[in-house]
């Protein structure tokens, strides 16, 4: 594992690398010319937000799999390219969210009692209150745009203050309100007119820029208190100021004001303004957590275990990702059989969840499978990234369908691989907390423990066939360590499925081939 890092990250973060058996290079000053040459060299890249990572580096990252951006926003990563190239990007969006949940209260109160005024005051040697006068929490509005991470947070905590909580975010469901003890509005406006001090914390999206503008500050609360400690542009600076000098705002609290990195804005010059120059992540804690999570995902990556971080990726929850994780490693063995058995090239993938796995977020484990079925044939590098654009570019149709019932397993996952002229069907399920089990290949019925390689065959079912198998499989020195045998009485035939403990020679196959009732046997590698 061999790592660039092209942007500072805590010193944690680096020794996490190498305990992780990393190899790593910080190189903070590599011009852009310098760093498309060393690229080809690293399984790994580490930036925050100042180096480009876009087509021209792909092109020149031969070797690159994941692109760790630490921090928030993956506003420099051209994410199409890593995506069509199966490079993984991960990024650290929790780990400076309660400094930016703190920052945001520290603005709240700073704003509110005019900190940051008085304290300029009597450094001047001024003991003068005067006009200066604060307004208390308890008992106050407060109007969240954006319940997400940070915003829940700063809910929770204005709670004990005393203050009632109300939120505009149309995309958090009943439940999370109910939980937090939020109240929903339905509209900006409403929020808007009821709030004594609202504060933003959505991302900046094409519909979150300038979100709050001239219209919205025409129907605020009288006196509100604005607080925006997410992105400069949600609130329109413009808009902003005309409505503290209409005495519509009576007081600002900003991190992010328009013009970063300099000192530019125009909300600068004004007293009743509280500005933070970008600081809300700027804790010893923060920097620390950013730099261990993204060591710990760029290595997770790179191990090709699940990173929970993925941008590219289905996001799970740590909770979801540990329950999933079992049925990722079924789907990808599920997967990786058929084209170890069958020619013929695949149209349809029909996916069937039933019984307990259907109850999961299973995008993941669908990804699991499609990266299996198309690891053996393709050249190309095939992970979870770019598993389902694969099958979109070849053609193939994935559908994925759920039942909450099902006969004699309490779960089971069953993949229909459809192509010209028949369907291949293979299931599997889980027995206990972790043990895979395939129990289903056309119809045939086993209780297979996969292994890593194993012997599937059809033969007509009658005597004498399994003795010679074992016999051959002697003479070609291969132990067979478990056999199973699934039959259909009214066709006479049977499938056999061996584990082995070495792989088997071409030469034997052959051999196995020419047994008198053997219809077909295959090697299958795991
Ligand atoms: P998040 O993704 O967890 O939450 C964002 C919330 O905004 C979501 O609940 C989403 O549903 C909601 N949302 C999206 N569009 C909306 C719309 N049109 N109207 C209302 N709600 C909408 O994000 P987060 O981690 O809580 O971060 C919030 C913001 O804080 C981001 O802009 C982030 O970049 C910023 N941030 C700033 C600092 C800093 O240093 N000041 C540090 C960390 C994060």
């Amino acid at each position: 594992m061999h790592v660039l890092i092209t942007e500072p990250i805590a010193q944690k973060g680096l020794e996490k690398l190498v305990q992780e058996g990393a190899k790593v290079d910080v190189k903070t000053d590599l011009s852009r010319k310098e760093l498309l040459e060393v690229i080809r060299d690293y399984d790994a890249l580490i930036v925050r937000s100042n180096t480009k990572v876009n087509e021209e580096l792909y092109q020149k990252a031969t070797r690159l799999k994941v692109v760790g951006r630490a921090g928030n926003g993956v506003d420099n990563i051209d994410m199409d390219g890593a995506t069509n190239r199966g490079i993984i990007v991960v990024n650290t969006p929790e780990s400076n969210v309660v400094s930016a949940a703190e920052l945001t209260i520290g603005l709240l109160i700073a704003s509110c009692r005019n900190i940051p005024q008085l304290h300029t005051r009597l450094k001047g040697k001024v003991w003068d209150r005067s006009g200066l006068k604060g307004m208390e929490l308890q008992g106050k509005t407060v109007g969240i745009v954006g319940l997400g991470r940070i915003g829940s947070l700063v809910a929770t905590r204005l709670k004990s203050f005393g203050m009632k909580i109300v939120a505009y975010d149309p995309y958090v469901n009943e439940t999370r309100f109910k939980n937090l003890g939020v109240e929903r509005r339905e509209k900006l406006e409403d929020l808007m007119a009821e709030a004594d001090i609202l504060t933003i914390h959505t991302p900046k999206t094409k519909e979150t820029y300038g979100m709050i503008g001239k219209e919205q500050f025409k129907g605020a609360k009288k006196g509100i208190r604005v607080i925006n400690c997410a992105r400069a542009g949600l609130i329109n600076e413009e808009a902003l100021i005309e409505a503290i000098k209409e005495k519509i705002v009576a007081s600002v609290g900003i991190d992010v004001p328009d013009g970063e990195p300099q000192a530019t804005s125009p909300l600068l010059e004004l007293d009743n303004v509280v500005v933070t120059p970008h600081a809300g992540a700027d804790t010893v804690e923060a920097q620390d957590n950013v730099g261990v999570t993204i060591a710990q995902e760029v290595a997770a990556a790179l191990r090709g275990e699940m990173a929970p971080n993925s941008v590219n990726l289905p996001t799970l929850q740590a909770q979801e990702l540990s329950s999933v994780k079992i049925y990722l490693k079924l789907g990808e063995t599920l997967g990786k059989i058929y084209y170890q058995l069958e020619k013929e090239a695949v149209e349809k993938v029909e996916i069937i969840y039933r019984g307990e796995v259907a109850e999961l977020e299973t995008s993941m484990i669908s990804l699991a499978i499609l990266k299996g079925l198309f690891e053996p044939v393709l050249k190309e590098r095939v992970n979870y990234v770019n598993a389902s654009l694969i099958a979109k570019n070849r053609g193939v149709v994935v559908t994925e369908s759920k039942e909450s019932t099902v006969d004699n397993y309490l779960t089971l996952v069953t993949v229909k691989i459809i192509s010209k002229n028949k369907t291949f069907s293979i299931s599997g399920t889980i027995f206990g907390k972790a043990e895979v089990r395939i129990v289903e290949i056309n119809g045939y019925e086993f209780d297979v423990h996969p292994a890593p390689y194993m012997l599937i065959g059809e033969n007509i079912d009658k005597p004498g066939v399994i003795g010679q198998m074992g016999t051959l499989l002697g003479v070609g020195k291969v132990n067979i360590a478990t056999m199973q045998v699934g039959r259909k009485i009214s066709d006479k035939r049977a499938m056999m499925v061996l584990t082995a403990d070495s792989e088997v020679s071409q030469e034997t196959l052959e051999f196995l081939g020419g047994i008198e009732g053997i219809l077909r046997v295959h090697f299958v590698k795991l």
